[in-house]
């Protein structure tokens, strides 16, 4: 029988620190094996990287110390493209460029089980492990749909993230070649054709080019965002729900491409374009339904809702720490 001390020391084991740093805020946490949190903290994202490094060391030492245990796993989900070395190769909104993140923070943390992977791949780890994909799935696809649309893929029981740290980029698959700008710079993208953002300036050029029948709600907004569109389609513009279905519409084209080449179980949709809900997805899955190959004659995956919310980056990270240390299947 072990003794108490071991299994104290085991079930200290299945705790970790998890963090979700972002552009503006880091928020971390104690987080359970289960993906319960115990504690949570968070505190503006420092503009320089020494600065940024030091806010990350010590906020796990506030995380630690309130609960008087020390050396933890500790996984960090990071607004950046993190190669297989854990070098933040490149992130728009963070002050991260080549920096050798994971080497860093392993030195400063004074510990080896350390993490570093993007907020995407962590988030969708954690909807797989405690969220929309627990239990059942294997094979996941999961879209952020927001500002912009951020994805991950666990595919049998992996976290995919390509030779170089740069999959799951399924915001910027092209969609309508010579379609409307994206972020990225190119032109068709899923984002620029389907996230909120793509929703709210849909619905100014129709405003301008006076396709909006005057009875619409839309006139009534000060400024048109794609949340305006949603709010007005909830209360039953016409004009609205056509809009958000032509988004949708584009989503289900850029699904159908995704579910055609890699064959999800499960299609996982969060973010905030998700106040849209059915709105949104029916159009998606009528769109992507028809261009399924070997329709027919396969499952169609369903869409289901994220349910981590905002916490599916802190409580991906710590179980991606915890897993890696385990059976390492979060660990390619
Ligand atoms: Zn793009």
């Amino acid at each position: 029988m072990p003794s108490l001390a071991s299994s104290l020391a085991k079930e200290s084991v299945r705790l970790a620190v998890g963090l979700d740093v972002g552009g503006t805020k880091l928020a971390a946490g104690l987080v359970a094996a289960d993906g319960s949190i115990l504690y949570r903290t968070r505190r503006d994202t420092p503009g320089e990287p020494e600065a940024l490094l030091a806010a990350i060391v010590d906020v796990v030492g506030e995380v630690e110390d309130r609960h008087l245990v020390g050396g933890l796993p500790v996984g960090v989900g990071i607004a950046a493209i993190v190669d297989g070395k854990g070098v933040a190769r490149y992130a728009p909104n963070l002050p991260l460029v080549d920096r050798p993140i994971l080497d860093e923070l392993q030195r400063d943390l004074d510990r080896t089980a350390v993490t570093v992977d993007n907020d995407a791949n962590v988030a969708v780890w954690g909807e797989y492990r405690v969220g929309a994909g627990a239990g059942a799935a294997t094979s996941l696809l999961m879209l952020t749909i927001g500002t912009g649309i951020g994805g991950g893929l666990v595919l049998n029981g992996r976290l995919v993230r390509g030779a170089h740290g740069f999959a799951g980029e399924l915001g910027h698959i092209i969609v309508q070649e010579g379609g409307p700008k994206c972020a990225c710079g190119n032109r068709g993208c899923l984002e620029a054709l389907a996230s909120g953002t793509a929703i709210g300036r849909v619905a100014r050029e129709a405003l301008a080019t006076g396709t909006v029948p005057p009875s619409s709600m839309l006139h009534q907004f000060g400024e048109v965002t794609g949340k305006a569109v949603t709010v007005a389609a909830h209360a039953g513009d016409q004009c609205a729900v056509e809009l958000l279905a032509r988004c949708g519409f584009w989503l289900g084209v850029g699904l159908a491409s995704l579910v055609n080449a890699l064959d999800p179980e499960i299609i996982v949709v969060g973010g905030g374009a998700m106040q849209a809900g059915q709105l949104l997805l029916e159009p998606a899955l009528a769109a992507m339904t028809e261009r399924l190959a070997g329709a027919g004659h396969r499952p169609v995956p369903p869409a289901v809702r994220a349910q981590l919310g905002n916490d599916a980056g802190l409580v991906g990270a710590a179980l991606l720490a915890l897993d890696q240390l385990g059976d390492e299947s979060g660990n390619p």
